[in-house]
């Protein structure tokens, strides 16, 4: 199918971008990679009267060391996330998901704040958002403000932005232990059936501190704290207690029982490995 007509705009500043987004109202939609949108044009499940193209929003751009970590432009793409040496240095967790998103065209188009905006629940990139605590820069007709990705994702396709809103970057702590990435697809590049992104610090083969964040399993990117916890007891204890963070849903791939079940095998397998490397 083709695209249901629109009107395009390409704004080349924020401030024109939240006008147009504002003066528009419910009609307006914005465009970065355009690797979501599009095919859900084509499939007539959106029909907007403006596309916004922000891809001339330089102050949506680039990759910054800062003082505790790195910030993120919600318009960096997925390739170029998966190629900074500040990204493999700071946030290792986000250059060793990169590979997972989709294939090497969709990753050259689609952007880190699309990603976000869209927070499909089998997304790499909200999971390891959530996993790192970043914090989101929001841009509105009000000024600006921050949302922990934790408090940012709501649901399927669910966010905290405003209708008026957009995504201007991502601020995101170095991460503090080791990456732990995991995801079972059907095929390389598939969104997960089941996916787990997080770090765990370690002493000597010991897990001290973790964080755990489940994608693909739940409506939205879940952080494991009650399996987190149990770690500090053993892995047996972890993969017990995930039953009291997960509530899967199942889909086309899986039962919800099979979700919950990979979700298991995950932990065991990403702490195992992080455990023996230590090691
Ligand atoms: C075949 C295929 C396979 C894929 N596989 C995967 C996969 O395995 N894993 C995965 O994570 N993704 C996958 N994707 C999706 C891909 O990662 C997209 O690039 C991403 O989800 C959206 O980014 P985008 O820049 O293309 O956003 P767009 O498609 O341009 O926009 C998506 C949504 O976000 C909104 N938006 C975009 N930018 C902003 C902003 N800065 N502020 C506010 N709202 C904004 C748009 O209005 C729109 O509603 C796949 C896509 C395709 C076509």
């Amino acid at each position: 199918m083709k695209a249901p007509p629109f009107r395009y705009a390409r704004p080349q500043t924020l401030d024109a971008a939240l006008r147009l987004l504002a003066d528009e109202g419910a009609g307006a939609r914005l465009i970065a990679g355009g690797q979501s949108l599009v095919p859900a044009l084509n499939m007539r499940l959106l029909e907007p009267t403006l596309l916004i193209d922000i891809n001339g929003l330089a102050e949506l751009t680039g990759i910054a060391e800062t003082a505790s970590g790195i910030r993120v432009g919600a318009l960096t793409r997925h390739a170029a996330l998966g190629a900074s040496a500040i990204v493999a240095r700071r946030t290792p967790l986000l250059a060793a998901a990169v590979p997972f998103i989709a294939h090497e065209a969709i990753r050259n188009r689609g952007t880190f704040g699309g990603s976000l905006a869209q927070a499909d629940p089998a997304a790499e990139l909200p999971a390891c958002a959530v996993a790192l605590g970043a914090r989101l820069e929001i841009a509105g007709p009000g000024g600006r403000r921050r949302v922990a990705a934790h408090d940012f994702f709501r649901g399927v396709y669910e966010t905290a932005l405003g209708r008026d809103e957009i995504l201007v970057a991502a601020e995101i702590p170095a991460q503090p232990g080791a990456t732990l990435f995991l995801e079972l697809a059907r095929r390389q590049g598939d969104y997960a059936i089941a996916g787990l992104a997080g770090w765990a610090a370690l002493d000597r083969s010991r897990i001290t501190d973790a964080r755990l964040v489940f994608f693909g399993t739940d409506i939205r990117a879940v952080e494991a704290r009650a399996a987190s916890a149990a770690l500090a007891t053993s892995l047996d204890a972890a993969a017990t207690a995930l039953d009291r963070d997960l509530a899967p849903v199942a889909d086309l791939n899986a039962s919800a029982a099979m979700k919950r079940h990979l979700a298991r095998v995950l932990l065991r397998r990403a702490c195992a490995a992080a455990v023996t490397h230590a090691a």
